[in-house]
């Protein structure tokens, strides 16, 4: 049996070269399925999904809704780290294995006896609820199939399941379903929805014009294909926006392995076998963040962005951009294709045409210039003169429109040549506000009258031009802008901000990020002779408020010997909470989610009585302290 079923995944491995019966040098055969093994399951989320901030690391397996499912190990080993948390991986295990391997298992409900007593008594050791352990070697030894906790929903979990994740020596994340786990079924082929089209420099166009265009992709037969062919110039990037579906799911999950040709030529080929941790900010420009920010599709990019450093982009000599000539003709295919085997084309026609200033397709002009990569992006009523004047630090300097449809004209500035300060239309003006060009890889520090920026060496992937403002709002309060949200950043950025309005008692303010004027985001800031130090991770808007509302304390009735709470905060959010009875420690566990806290004592049978005090402190520096007689 065992024979015949890796002679079959050999042949269908001709095509994919990936599904052998060893996989990254593992047997498979080696781990087994860690839930509910006797049965079929099911996946919300597989191994180098594209995630917001993150490939994601594992399988996420469904428990029908349910916690408290037993979980398994998945070979012998030894219990190497056990982590508690309120957010990420919340109860979680990590398994060493004598391969070099470990497997880990998140969000999990509850552990094994054995190791919820070592964890409890580390806690109280510790005085945290928090904690993160490396019991020594052979200390939790565990054979395969021995159950270790019980499934759960703790830590940034969105509903019940199980986080499950096999690493190897080197620490970097397996996909699990190379291991072949006759517990998931899956010969359905992934399911493209749209493609892109983006201009990769000024001079190139798609359909007579720059910028980025999504096309809805029609199914025809097992393929699916653009019916149109479309004419382009120059450098062209391709991007796909694209799931896969497993048997017996809805869920969208992701696809590993893409390859992309133009005609013979092989132009891009990613395969997400192996992901390392260092890297998992890459996410940012594996995909189209500002797509992603300006729609909310996710495209996966089938081309190597400037400062990508991922690993899993099998053929390096090719960056995957679409070099298009005048006349040229491109059929282009993509192959999308799931861990096991399951393949998807996608066709399309390129043709090469040179670039003309006049488009037939109709242009759709936005409210304001518009940034792409390195090209800012103008729109003008077609008029008398058809020209706009830069105003550039050297002077004006008049500029022609790139190309019109009759009615609108575009005109087109290359960034790297000088930051234009404002622009003049045939009719009235418009400030654009840079103020600096910041080069990746390079310490960069702006300052201007009220505020400064610092970039480090790591702080970007690739060249930004700074737009800020620093004023007032229109609700009246501080604004310090830098940029749209729509510029990855792999690093932070050091600010520091001279508030131009007057505060009463300034320390009691903090820096918020409000890209949603609804839900302010907690920054923080240091003040020190006037000014507010902070940093921050991603582009947007800035301002200055006030928390001086305490965290909210709800008493639950004690029940079993257990004392609960309801604990909020509203604007500057719950920083760290602390108990004790008597003047001793105890230990309250924590789900974010649902705002509750409850008691746990380490020695279970002593009775909940005497002095009980909580202290609930939030990031403004709040407390709110609640005292009872138990
Ligand atoms: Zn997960």
């Amino acid at each position: 049996m065992r024979l015949s079923k890796y002679a079959f995944i050999g042949l269908l491995s001709c095509c994919c070269a990936m599904a052998h019966a060893q996989y990254d040098g593992i047997e498979e055969g080696y781990y087994e399925f860690p839930i509910q093994p006797d049965r079929i399951n099911y996946l919300s989320g597989s191994m180098g999904e594209l995630r917001a901030s993150h490939f994601h690391a594992g399988l996420d397996i469904k428990t029908n809704g349910r916690e408290g499912l037993d979980v398994y190990a998945a070979a012998e080993g030894y219990v190497s780290r056990i982590s508690v948390s309120a957010g990420g991986y919340g109860n979680c295990i990590y398994i060493q294995h004598p391969n070099g391997t470990t497997t880990v298992y998140a969000h999990l409900q509850q552990f094994d006896e054995e190791l919820a007593k070592y964890v409890l008594e580390n806690q109280y050791q510790k005085e945290n609820f928090r904690v993160n352990l490396f019991p020594e070697r052979n200390r939790f030894k565990v054979n395969k199939g021995e159950v270790i906790g019980l499934s759960g929903n703790t830590g940034s979990s969105g509903g019940p399941h199980l986080h499950f994740e096999i690493r190897n020596a080197r620490q970097e994340v397996l996909d699990p379903l190379r291991f072949k786990f006759s517990q998931i079924k899956d010969n359905i082929a992934p399911l493209p929805r749209r493609i892109a089209l983006k201009t990769m420099d000024i001079d190139s166009r798609i359909n007579g014009k720059f910028g980025r265009f999504e096309y809805v992709l029609q199914r025809r037969g097992n393929e699916y294909i653009l019916p149109d062919t479309l004419t382009a110039f120059g450098n062209i990037g391709v991007e796909i926006w694209a799931h896969d579906k497993l048997n017996g799911a809805p869920n969208r999950n992701g696809i590993p392995i893409i390859k992309v040709n133009d005609g013979e030529e092989l132009l891009f080929s990613q395969d997400i076998d192996t992901i390392r941790f260092s890297q998992q900010k890459n996410i940012r420009i594996h995909t189209n963040y500002k797509a992603e920010r300006e729609n909310g599709r996710r495209f996966n990019k089938l081309y190597i962005d400037d400062g990508n450093t991922l690993k899993f982009y099998e053929e390096a000599e090719y960056d995957g951009i679409l070099k298009v000539s005048e006349d040229s003709k491109h059929p282009i295919s993509i192959k999308l294709i799931d861990s096991y085997g399951n393949q998807r084309k996608v066709l399309f026609n390129v043709k090469g045409a040179a670039p003309s200033n006049k488009t037939n397709v109709r242009i759709n002009p936005y409210d304001e210039p518009y940034v792409l990569d390195n090209t800012l992006m103008m729109f003008d009523k077609v008029s008398s003169h058809n020209s706009i004047t830069m105003s550039l630090p050297t002077g004006d300097e008049k500029v022609q429109a790139a190309y019109s449809d009759g009615r609108t004209n575009v005109f087109l500035w290359d960034l790297k040549k000088a930051l234009p300060s404002k622009v003049k239309y045939a009719e009235g003006e418009e400030v654009l506000g840079f103020t600096n060009l910041v080069p990746a890889a390079s310490e960069h520090s702006f300052l201007s009258d009220s505020y400064s920026l610092k970039f480090g060496k790591s702080t970007l992937f690739d060249t930004v031009y700074i737009q800020s403002y620093h004023g007032v709002g229109k609700n009246g309060q501080e604004l310090l802008e830098v940029n749209q949200d729509v510029i990855p950043l792999k690093g932070s950025i050091e600010a520091e901000m001279v508030p131009l309005l007057e505060y009463d008692s300034a320390e009691s303010y903090h820096v918020y990020q409000v890209n949603n004027p609804n839900y302010p985001s907690f920054v923080g800031g240091e003040w020190e002779d006037g000014k507010i130090r902070f940093g921050f991770s991603s582009f947007g808007k800035f301002t200055l408020l006030r928390d001086d509302t305490a965290p909210t304390i709800k008493y639950r009735p004690v029940r079993e010997n257990v004392i609960s709470f309801t604990i909020k905060d509203d604007l500057s959010g719950i920083k760290s909470y602390e108990a004790e009875i008597d003047g001793e420690w105890l230990l309250m566990n924590y789900e974010r989610k649902r705002n509750l806290i409850w008691s746990e004592r380490l020695d279970k049978t002593k009775p909940l009585t005497g002095e009980f005090a909580l202290k609930v402190s939030d990031q403004a520096g709040n407390e709110q302290i609640f005292k009872l007689k138990l």
